[in-house]
């Protein structure tokens, strides 16, 4: 902690230091000049013999705030932000903001990082109320749209978060539309937890609209089909998000072979998983293939394809499968085959089935927004020997 606060620290001095030769040089008595870098040097001694408390006290003794030294003080505020200490961080942004006479773009700099305290400090409507008022008036607001964007998703208020969504891809060009389709689906599966399928579809032709290319909306869509008995059109989604991304199959590979089951069109889906196996080995795709395949011809042949399948693309819930064919004597036996399958079993249960391909936030369960860096659809299934 003390080494975080120390390198945080050091730029500010350094920082402070080139200030004060500037201010010294410009207006300063030789004797205060004396005053200024002596206490400058005890400042800087604290900072090094880790003492911040200290050294932030003498370097706010040296400096009042005024338009050459509020910067030096806006740095010092964001210092007690990270450092934790967002009471502090508040009084001194809320101290620079008092001061009269202060240019209008430093004033809109500090009240953006009192934005940031209050938000730290989780007082969100004031946060709410403070990047409101700049944006009113027009104030940095790609910054204060986004983290009024922040706000209202941690609250989860979802018509909010799309409006400022939408002023901020107008004011900045930022391209918003997957994040909006996401909004919409969140306000659609709410809509759905209250059982109002018609509201839930609206929001679902809106998510569409704001992206074209949004899978988990076509998702949410084939789930609400099926409810209602529109088993073609979902099945129809589903291969849709199947021809979109490849890596969404894993995802929806149960859903889909049920609903083709209550279509009785099991030829249908079959016909589409070999397809999608052409140019997609995920095994969870290869597993179904096997189940299909020793439905139709029996496990001897179920087992000769996993064979053929796990040399090229060697998966342990492969050989897993391949074991219990074994067992059920489709394969020859072997005697290390309890041994082989305790140790696959165990390396499959430690194993996370997930992880964000933005921060590398991994888990067993797939999130839409990941939970750690807050970045929409970036959790996939985990790829390679031991997973997908
Ligand atoms: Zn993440």
């Amino acid at each position: 902690m003390t080494e975080i606060v120390l390198l945080l620290s050091l730029p500010v001095a350094v920082y402070f230091g080139w200030w004060l030769a500037r201010t010294i040089g410009r207006r300063t008595s030789s004797k205060q000049r004396q005053l200024f870098s002596n206490q400058y040097f005890q400042g800087l001694n604290y900072l090094l013999n880790e003492q911040p408390d200290k050294a932030i006290q003498v370097f706010l003794e040296l400096a009042e705030v005024n338009e050459d030294t509020v910067e030096t003080h806006m740095a010092l505020g964001s210092l007690f932000r990270r450092r934790g200490e967002v009471d502090r961080a508040i009084r001194f942004h809320q101290n620079i903001i008092a001061k009269p006479g202060l240019g209008a773009e430093q004033r809109i700099q500090a009240l953006l990082e009192l934005g940031e305290d209050y938000m730290k400090a989780g007082l969100l409507d004031r946060a709410e109320r403070l990047f409101t008022e700049l944006i009113e008036n027009d104030a940095q607001t790609p910054s204060a749209l986004h983290s009024l964007l922040e706000i209202y998703q941690q609250e989860r208020d979802w018509d909010q978060a799309l409006e400022v969504a939408q002023r901020l891809e107008q004011s900045s060009g930022e391209h918003m539309g997957d994040t909006m389709a996401q909004f919409c689906c969140e306000m659609a599966n709410s809509a759905l937890n209250e059982g109002d399928r018609e509201r839930a579809r609206r929001h679902l032709r809106q998510a569409r609209r704001h992206d074209p290319r949004c899978i988990r909306a076509r998702f949410i869509l084939a789930r609400v089909c099926r409810q209602e008995g529109e088993v073609d059109k979902a099945l129809d989604l589903f291969e849709e998000i199947g021809g979109l991304d490849k890596e969404y199959i894993p995802e929806l590979l149960e859903e889909y072979i049920e609903t083709a089951e209550e279509a009785g069109q099991q030829d249908r889906s079959r016909a589409r998983l070999e397809e999608w196996s052409e140019d997609y080995r995920g095994i969870s795709l290869i597993l179904k293939l096997a189940d299909h395949l020793g439905e139709e011809q029996g496990g001897d042949a179920a087992g000769r394809f996993l064979v053929d399948t796990l040399t090229a693309k060697p998966s342990v819930r492969g050989l897993d499968r391949l074991i219990e064919l074994k067992a059920d004597g489709h394969l020859r036996a072997d005697d290390s085959d309890d041994i082989l399958k305790a140790v696959t079993a165990r390396l499959l249960a430690r194993q996370p089935a997930y992880r964000c391909v933005h921060c590398g936030f991994s888990g067993q369960s797939h999130h839409w927004q990941c939970p750690s860096c807050r970045h929409w659809s970036t959790t996939k299934k985990i790829q390679g020997v031991l997973g997908e």
